[in-house]
């Protein structure tokens, strides 16, 4: 059956075998694990995935092409098709307690790379490890070290949350239809327990949203107009942090200092 991609789905299938195969590889998968997919589109990863895992939830928002991926993995009685908008999805429902942390792997349309990591971030605890095919752009953004050009909010979300690495990158025309740019495979190992407790982590991420939306200022202007309202130099010479240095040169376990000092500080949000 000839698939007509949506653009508007994100619908850029891989059509390389070679780089097919190389994602599977990659994961690492064992015969104890249960996965999720999202995005199983034509079911080309879904179909090399299955017979690697104990389990395989392949999610899928198309409706036309939920029919194609029930007879392509009609044999493969460890896979369910689930047909539903991954961002929509209790993903607790298909994760069993016994089985342990689950895998997520996906070539994910672009344009919900984000809200996809907010929502497993969400699910984290049950996570181990999470293989995402996104824009080259966006990867290198989510890996960046501090003083790089690319380091950011993204890159300290991401990185509170676990530890990225590009594992290859995935040229244009690898794809059909082939997209502008090209793609990098992700992966993420989620840290086995949170690095701050529930009100750390917020004030975490408002300090290091509030730094890096004045991204050229210095720390004293970013943070002491946007976040704090007064305390701040002390806040930041606890931290051994120069009010004078701007956001990207401020490391992770430096914003996580100054989101705990800041607590003590007691400064406002
Ligand atoms: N896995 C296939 C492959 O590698 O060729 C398809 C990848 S394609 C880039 C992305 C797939 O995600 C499409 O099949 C699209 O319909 C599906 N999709 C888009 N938005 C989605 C969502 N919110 N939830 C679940 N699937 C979604």
């Amino acid at each position: 059956m000839r698939i007509k991609p949506k653009k508007s789905l994100g619908q850029n299938f891989l059509s390389d075998r070679n780089i097919l195969g190389k994602i599977v590889d990659s994961c690492n998968f064992t015969a104890a694990d249960t996965v999720f997919e999202i995005g199983a589109g034509r079911g080309e990863l879904t179909r090399l995935i299955a017979p690697k895992v104990k389990k395989l939830y392949a999610f899928e928002i198309d409706s036309s092409l939920i029919p194609l991926l029930n007879e392509s993995l009609r044999d493969a009685g460890n896979t369910q098709i689930i047909h539903q908008d991954i961002l929509k999805a209790r993903l607790l429902r298909y994760i069993k307690v016994r089985d342990g942390k689950v895998i997520v792997v996906g070539n994910i349309p672009y344009y919900i790379s984000t809200p996809i990591l907010e929502k497993l971030f969400e699910a984290g605890k049950h996570i181990k490890r999470i293989y995402l095919t996104v824009q080259k752009e966006f990867a290198q953004r989510v890996v960046a070290a501090p003083g790089s050009k690319t380091y950011g909010s993204l890159s300290c979300f991401v990185q509170y949350h676990g530890r990225a690495k590009i594992k290859f990158i995935i040229r244009k025309g690898s794809f059909f239809p082939a997209p502008k740019v090209d793609s990098a495979f992700l992966e993420i190992e989620l840290r086995s327990k949170p690095l701050l407790k529930k009100a750390d982590e917020e004030r975490f991420f408002t300090v290091v949203r509030a730094a890096f939306n004045q991204r050229r200022k210095t720390l004293r202007n970013s943070l002491f107009r946007v976040t704090f309202p007064d305390k701040l130099h002390e806040c930041l010479a606890r931290q051994n942090i120069s009010p004078d240095i701007r956001p990207e040169q401020l490391s992770l376990d430096s914003f996580l200092g100054l989101a705990k000092s800041a607590k003590s500080a007691k400064f406002a949000k």
